[in-house]
């Protein structure tokens, strides 16, 4: 064992595994580990790094940003934070409708989005939370609540409550929807179960239903969203719009950032003194999702990601491989489903062959690399993923 391994094991809290290699530096879809060693990043840190690693915009952004003016509180407005509030209308289609709040991560998005679900609460009359089995929407005790997996929630609990998870099925919507549904929160795309789609229709049919009974749509799009799927927002796959929406990961391009983005009526939901971040929405923040989601938009990498996410999908099912089964997800973020419980042991072997994966479960590798990759990238990536599907075969 080398001496950061001890370090971890000494002082990082065990809530994390010790990892198994140490980074030092990255560029564009590749980083390197303090051996020298070099990997195509195939995760961009949980689909996070949408413009790759040390982009020069990303740079730029944050240089200049904290050159002028970093952080000055809520009390104050600044250019940026307007700007990404003005830019995330636009992106969503919400034209003149909507308004956002900014936090700091996924899991700070959604206690606003919660907090939000507890506002519709049409004088007391609803009481109840939709979410889907299996879902995940972050690790704080309100998204926690929101989170579809027992063993994530057990050690927790007592829970916020009022929350039922339900399967991921119309004919289950349609039997738990009624009048006392204040809100159903939904993923396009299950990304930490497993990178698992929706049934078709459900966004649509979800939409009708919310509707209909008064409940707000809430739609997490922490993983899917700034561009990941070949559109700028999962739902925008639906044609439809959601009353909310949540964002991070992505839309900051590696620097942190997350926010709720609402539309319509539930922008009258928050009143004065309601909810507030001390670090969020500050120019630092704001200006640098600005110019990642900027540069996303310059150099048509939602098209590119919606391209190179179908040829992926063709150059692994190309393979041949008969530990791969099938392909899940859109765009670039994919699920390869394996025919036995052997995920970690192929992102071990990816790491070997200088490649990183993930194993978001025993049987699935996720997939969420740059959206700036191109043919060179996927060549390489099919040749690496060749040998660590025969190594763990
Ligand atoms: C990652 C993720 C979250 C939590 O985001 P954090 O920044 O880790 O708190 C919530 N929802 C979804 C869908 C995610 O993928």
């Amino acid at each position: 064992m080398t001496a950061w391994q001890d370090r971890f094991d000494d002082r990082i809290m065990r809530s994390m595994g010790r990892p198994l290699r140490l980074l030092v530096r990255g560029e564009g879809a590749r980083v390197w580990d303090d051996e020298g060693r070099e990997y195509l990043d195939f995760l961009a840190g949980i689909a996070v790094n949408s413009l790759g690693h040390a982009h020069p915009v990303f740079v730029e952004a944050v240089s200049k940003q904290a050159a002028t003016l970093a952080h000055v509180s809520n009390y104050f407005a600044t250019e940026p934070n307007l700007e990404l509030a003005e830019r995330l209308m636009r992106l969503t289609g919400a034209g003149e409708s909507g308004r956002a709040w900014f936090g700091n991560s996924g899991a700070e998005a959604n206690e606003a989005a919660f907090k939000l679900a507890r506002l519709n609460n049409s004088g007391g009359a609803r009481t109840r939370v939709l979410a889907l089995v299996d879902a995940f929407h972050g690790r704080t005790m309100g998204s926690l609540a929101l989170t579809g997996k027992p063993h994530m929630r057990q050690p927790f609990e007592p829970l916020s409550g009022g929350v039922e998870h339900i399967p991921a099925t119309i004919e289950a919507l349609e039997a738990a929807m009624d009048d006392a549904v204040a809100a159903l929160f939904v993923e396009p795309i299950q990304g930490e179960a497993g990178v698992v789609d929706l049934p078709d229709g459900y966004l649509a049919a979800a939409r009708d239903l919310t509707r209909r009974h008064g409940a707000l749509l809430i739609v997490d799009e922490i993983q899917t969203g700034a561009g990941r799927t070949g559109e700028w927002f999962g739902f925008q796959h639906a044609g439809i719009l959601p009353d909310a929406t949540t964002i991070a990961k992505g839309i900051g391009g590696g620097f942190p950032i997350g926010g709720l983005v609402t539309f319509g009526r539930a922008s009258d939901l928050y009143q004065k003194g309601m909810h507030g971040s001390t670090f969020g929405g500050n120019p630092l923040a704001t200006a640098t999702a600005n110019a990642v989601l900027g540069e996303i938009e310059r150099a048509g990498l939602v098209e590119n990601a919606a391209r190179r996410g179908e040829q992926l999908r063709e150059r692994i099912l190309g393979l041949g491989s008969p530990l791969v089964t099938a392909v899940r997800g859109r765009g670039l973020l994919r699920g390869v489903a394996l025919a036995e419980p052997v995920a970690e042991r192929v992102s071990i072997a990816a790491l070997d062959a200088g490649l990183i994966v993930n194993a978001a479960n025993d049987r699935t590798i996720r997939l969420a690399p740059p959206l700036i990759i191109g043919d060179a990238e996927l060549d390489e990536f099919a040749e690496r993923f060749r040998a660590a599907l025969d190594a763990a075969a």
